[in-house]
């Protein structure tokens, strides 16, 4: 309690007399016991602590809200660029490798369907994007609902079989199914 009391008739400060167990007030010398003012100063030095504790308990519960926020922002940052950015650079490696790829896979699976054979690289680039960009366990969240997908029933099985094998370039990779 290191605040001076105050007088609870005019607010001015109380001194303790050195004769008595009292306060007297400088202003207008009024007496108290020292025990009952004593006994208010606690009663508001922990009034003032309440008010602090709950100053600083709502700033660090805004504290934690703005991170809230700022990861959830992150997170759609990430999702929204899921559909977009990992495709689009799909779509650019699988291009610049099409002709290639396209031989390449031919000569591995002859007797597939045509979409099998669409299937086989697109998926793998996709699931090496995936998994690249994003970790292998958002890989198996977000891939799940993908391979519900009747169209690739076939070719999932078969590109998660090779994947294993499938380090960085496609193109040595696929040469290296052929031979095996
Ligand atoms: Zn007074």
């Amino acid at each position: 309690m290191v605040k001076m009391p105050r007088c609870p008739n005019c607010s001015y400060k109380l001194v303790l007399l050195s004769s008595r167990p009292k306060y007297k007030c400088a202003l207008c010398s009024k007496l108290y016991p020292k025990k009952e003012i004593e006994v208010k100063e606690f009663q508001e030095f922990n009034k003032r602590r309440r008010i602090e504790d709950m100053e600083s308990y709502e700033k660090e519960r805004k504290e934690h809200l703005t991170r809230i926020r700022e990861i959830k922002k992150d997170l759609r940052l990430l999702f929204n660029g899921f559909s977009k950015t990992p495709k689009e650079y799909r779509k650019w490696y699988y291009e610049k490798h099409k002709e290639k790829i396209k031989q390449l896979i031919e000569k591995i699976y002859p007797e597939e369907s045509m979409e099998f054979k669409i299937h086989i690289p697109v998926l793998l680039i996709t699931r090496k994007v995936v998994e690249t960009i994003f970790g292998k366990e958002l890989y198996e969240e977000i891939i799940k609902d993908e391979m519900k997908r009747d169209v690739l029933n076939s070719a999932w099985p078969e590109v998660n079989s090779i994947y294993d094998r499938f380090k960085k370039d496609i193109i040595k990779f696929l040469k290296n199914e052929k031979l095996s």
